[in-house]
């Protein structure tokens, strides 16, 4: 057949260096990693493993966990050794967390500045450590923890205060000769964070890692970040995210993948194509799509699934996708590839969908 064209982008990706977060590569021309952190305590390992099995199945490339105190540090070797996916650890505060989560074998250290007391002195201990174990670094500047010097400088947390902070952490671990670091300058208003990226993105080949902190429970928090990263990335900014939401973090990962997904910047799995009814429609389109989606759940291989409520646009967008239903007078008419395969009663059009896909899905090699 005809050799299939890339899909389109918006911007080509910002050239940064790259860097390796155990064997996820971030940067340069590695894919945008999506990110989450468990919410279990550190120190239940079982549960946090728990917690990084289901974050891994749905499609979270690397996971951070929290490291507040020794007994969080002793369990990190057990979750990084067991962890299918690399492991971060989260550290504030204390400076010998940062040596204990390179010992423990975590992929990587998040390390916050302006919450690491006389770090500007650790830098160099940081730095020969990560290097001797070959572990890599975030710099995460947060509004909610900037440096006071910064502070106080800016009156607030602007988008210059923190990448100031920014560019003088990443100057300190420079001047020893680290470079295998990545940088967040994460603030919970999505213009300041975007202005925050941009500015940044500008000074340097870092690596950056995406987020809006704080950004709310998941209605509030999706739409923000979907705003803030498509922003950024719609410029080629952006090479690993994450979406915090006060929600659970499996939630946090699809909604990562869809943003990168909608934007062409990963491949696209199912996609259900549904209209938001009107005065026309002839079945419950709601009901429809909703219980089209749960349906397939799961399903690996890229599909469009059209599901349409009446004949105006139906047939069309129904024979765009790989499989659709047009409805009309209480039945549906199934599409697959464009052609009409069946007309069924409006009661077993789910179900007929839902076996069409998994036909289609086995013709394309669904595991
Ligand atoms: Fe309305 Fe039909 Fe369009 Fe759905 S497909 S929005 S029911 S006109």
């Amino acid at each position: 057949g005809m050799p299939s064209l890339p899909p389109p982008v918006l911007a080509p990706r910002r050239k940064t260096r790259k860097i390796k977060v155990g064997k996820v590569e971030v940067g340069g021309d590695a894919p945008i990693s999506v990110q989450s952190m468990c919410t279990t305590p550190t120190t239940d390992i079982n549960a946090t493993l728990q917690q990084i099995a289901e974050l891994t199945a749905s499609g979270c490339d690397i996971v951070r966990v929290a490291c507040p105190s020794q007994d969080d540090a002793e369990a990190l070797p057990a979750i990084a050794r067991k962890s299918q996916i690399p492991v971060i650890a989260d550290i504030h505060f204390q400076p010998k967390y940062v040596f204990a989560a390179i010992d423990a074998g975590c992929a990587a250290v998040r390390v916050n500045p302006g919450n690491i007391r006389k770090f500007d002195d650790q830098v160099k201990q940081i730095a020969a450590a990560a290097k001797d174990a070959g572990v890599s670094i975030r710099i995460g500047v947060n509004a909610g923890s900037l440096d006071p010097r910064l502070l106080e400088k800016h009156g607030k947390a602007t988008a210059e205060a923190l990448v100031e902070s920014a560019v003088w952490e990443a100057s300190l671990f420079e001047e020893h000769d680290f470079h295998d670091f990545k940088i967040s300058v994460k603030h919970n208003d999505p213009v300041v964070m975007v202005k925050a990226y941009e500015m940044l993105s500008e000074r340097g080949d870092w690596p950056l890692h995406l987020g809006v902190t704080e950004a709310g429970p998941a209605f509030q928090g999706t739409i923000k970040s979907a705003t803030a990263f498509g922003a950024l990335l719609s410029k080629g900014i952006g090479d690993t995210i994450r979406v915090s939401l006060s929600a659970p973090p499996v939630e946090e990962v699809k909604v990562g993948n869809q943003i990168l997904q909608s934007l062409n910047l990963k491949p696209r799995k199912l996609e259900i194509v549904s209209c938001p009814s009107c005065g026309r429609a002839q079945v419950d389109v709601y009901k429809l799509a909703d219980e089209v989606t749960a349906g397939l759940e799961g399903m690996t291989v890229p599909l469009r699934v059209a599901v349409m409520g009446c004949v105006v646009n139906g047939p069309g967008e129904a024979r765009e996708a790989d499989l659709g239903v047009a409805s009309g007078n209480g039945k549906g008419q199934i599409f697959v590839k464009g052609e009409v395969v069946k007309t069924v009663p409006e009661s077993q059009i789910v179900e007929t969908l839902i076996e069409e896909a998994m036909r289609i899905a086995e013709e394309m090699g669904e595991p």
